[in-house]
């Protein structure tokens, strides 16, 4: 199962992905934690990332395709992976395309959560302070500003990627404003009936 989670910051892509990640047993590939931890690591690309990041801009390209060729080469790939985060703009979608035909791997859907932006800034408001009254570390790009940054640059270079992936045929849109378990329910009737479909290619 190859699936990729679109949908603006605080949709819900992390937690669902998650939830998948448990069921079939396959990696969440989030771009956004593996470039967390090259910055805490203080890796050449974590100092190259942690300025953008903190603005909420978004990471170049070449780091994330670099970043996600190399991980899902891994052995813990081998059956499927979830991307979230990843593509967030047309030329990643490309390079992404570009690199499965090379490995000869297929997607097997993009699912896109769709939410109203007054919702999104309440959930990450939510989020800060969940994550404070556990005593976490809140992000750093988990502030008012940034947090703006992050949604004009999803609306400006991620959401085309909806027509990008409908014009491919593998779209599938979800409310994501709805409960978080109905969500996950919608999400497994997606994968489903992909399942089926390809099954049934096979024994014809
Ligand atoms: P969000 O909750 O905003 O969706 P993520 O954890 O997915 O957060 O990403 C955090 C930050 O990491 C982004 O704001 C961006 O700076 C960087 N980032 C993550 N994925 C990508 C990507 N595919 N391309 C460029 N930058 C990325």
């Amino acid at each position: 199962m190859r699936l990729i989670f679109l949908g603006p910051p605080g949709a819900g892509k992390g937690t669902q992905a998650k939830r998948l990640t448990d069921k079939y047993g396959i990696p969440q590939l989030s771009t956004g934690d593996m470039l967390r931890a090259a910055v805490s690591d203080g890796s050449e690309i974590g100092k190259r990332a942690k300025e953008v990041m903190d603005a909420g801009g978004l990471v170049s390209d070449d780091i994330v395709n670099q970043i996600v060729s190399e991980r899902i080469e891994q052995a813990d790939c081998a059956k499927g992976f979830i991307l979230d985060g990843y593509p967030r703009t047309v030329p990643q979608a490309k390079a992404l395309g570009e690199n499965l035909r090379d490995k000869g791997i297929d997607l097997d859907a993009v699912i896109e959560l769709k939410v109203d932006e007054e919702a999104l800034v309440r959930r990450i408001e939510n989020r800060v302070a969940e994550t404070v009254a556990a005593g976490g570390t809140v992000r750093s790009d988990d502030n008012p500003e940034s947090f703006r940054k992050r949604l004009s640059e999803y609306r400006e270079k991620t959401a085309p990627l909806s027509e990008y992936y409908q014009g491919q045929g593998d779209l599938v849109v979800l409310d994501g404003m709805a409960h978080v378990d109905v969500v996950t329910a919608a999400i497994e009737r997606v994968l489903e009936k992909e399942r089926d479909s390809a099954s049934s290619v096979a024994h014809n």
